[in-house]
């Protein structure tokens, strides 16, 4: 069986195809037209697996952009394809913690993988890769070398929660000769501590699996373990548990 899964993010699309002995994956940023990149990622896996749409069995579709998405696919949301795709990688997974690029949420599963309760931000952009985003830019840098040039050494606590007022507190401790690698430390903190916050309102149990683009950011990743006093796993296939548990659940299974 050939199954396709989409997630449709706020800032990145990514597509996962299986077949019987292969796994293709693909990201792409979503820009303004969910339905333009949805059409693209599903294009571009055919052309990596070397097969045409007919040949797909069943496609599903998830993520924020998902309702937008009109391909001729069922809609699921990205809670039970996430935490199909992490019970799939991480049997062992009993707390979720998937930071997107607008939203992080936390997810309870038992030992099948089933959802046993989940918690939300998706108010504020704190806690958010759309926080890291604003202040890499802030510090002149990508988001992708936000983890190299952190030094936990010497961490400045940020003390602004809104982003816009943490980014002004930020070209104020650059003003004053703060080192930049502390800073950067500091805002890995504030995004771990805003996160723990919400997983302790759910209950944290282990093994605690990390997903979601911000999982690439092993800086974030310090901080959710110091604050949670947990070890904290993060699969390989980090960014694309949602994408691969919407193909799982469209083959069935
Ligand atoms: P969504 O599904 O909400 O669109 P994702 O889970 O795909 O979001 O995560 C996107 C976020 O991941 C971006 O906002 C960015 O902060 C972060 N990100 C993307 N690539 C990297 C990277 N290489 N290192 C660290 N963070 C990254």
């Amino acid at each position: 069986m050939i199954t396709v899964g989409l997630d449709i993010g706020s800032v990145a699309s990514k597509g996962v195809l299986l077949s019987p002995d292969k796994k293709f994956f693909i990201v792409l940023p979503t820009g303004w037209s969910p339905r333009d990149v949805g059409k693209q990622i599903l294009s571009n896996l055919l052309m990596q697996a070397g097969i045409e749409q007919e040949d797909v069995d069943a496609m599903l579709v998830t993520g924020y952009g998902r309702v937008s998405f009109n391909g001729a696919a069922r809609t699921v949301t990205e809670i039970s394809c996430h935490a199909r795709g992490v019970a799939a990688l991480c049997p062992e997974a009993r707390t979720i913690i998937d930071i997107g690029g607008q939203d992080s949420k936390v997810i309870s599963i038992n030992e099948n993988g089933k959802v046993l309760d989940f918690a939300m931000n998706d108010k504020c952009a704190a806690g958010t890769g759309r926080f890291l985003q604003v202040m890499a830019n802030t510090l002149g840098m990508d988001v992708g070398e936000l983890a190299a040039s952190e030094d936990p050494s010497v961490t400045v606590a940020i003390n602004s929660m809104c982003t816009v007022f943490a980014e002004s507190e930020i070209i104020g401790l650059l003003a004053r000769g703060s080192p930049k690698g502390g800073i950067i430390a500091g805002l890995h903190q504030s995004v771990g501590k805003r996160v723990a916050t919400l997983a302790r309102r759910l209950g944290v149990k282990e093994k605690i699996v990390f997903t979601g683009g911000v999982a690439q950011n092993a800086g974030v990743r310090r901080a959710l373990e110091e604050e949670l006093q947990s070890r904290v796993f993060v699969p390989a296939e980090c960014q694309f548990t949602g994408a691969l548990g919407a193909a799982l659940l469209a083959a069935g299974s």
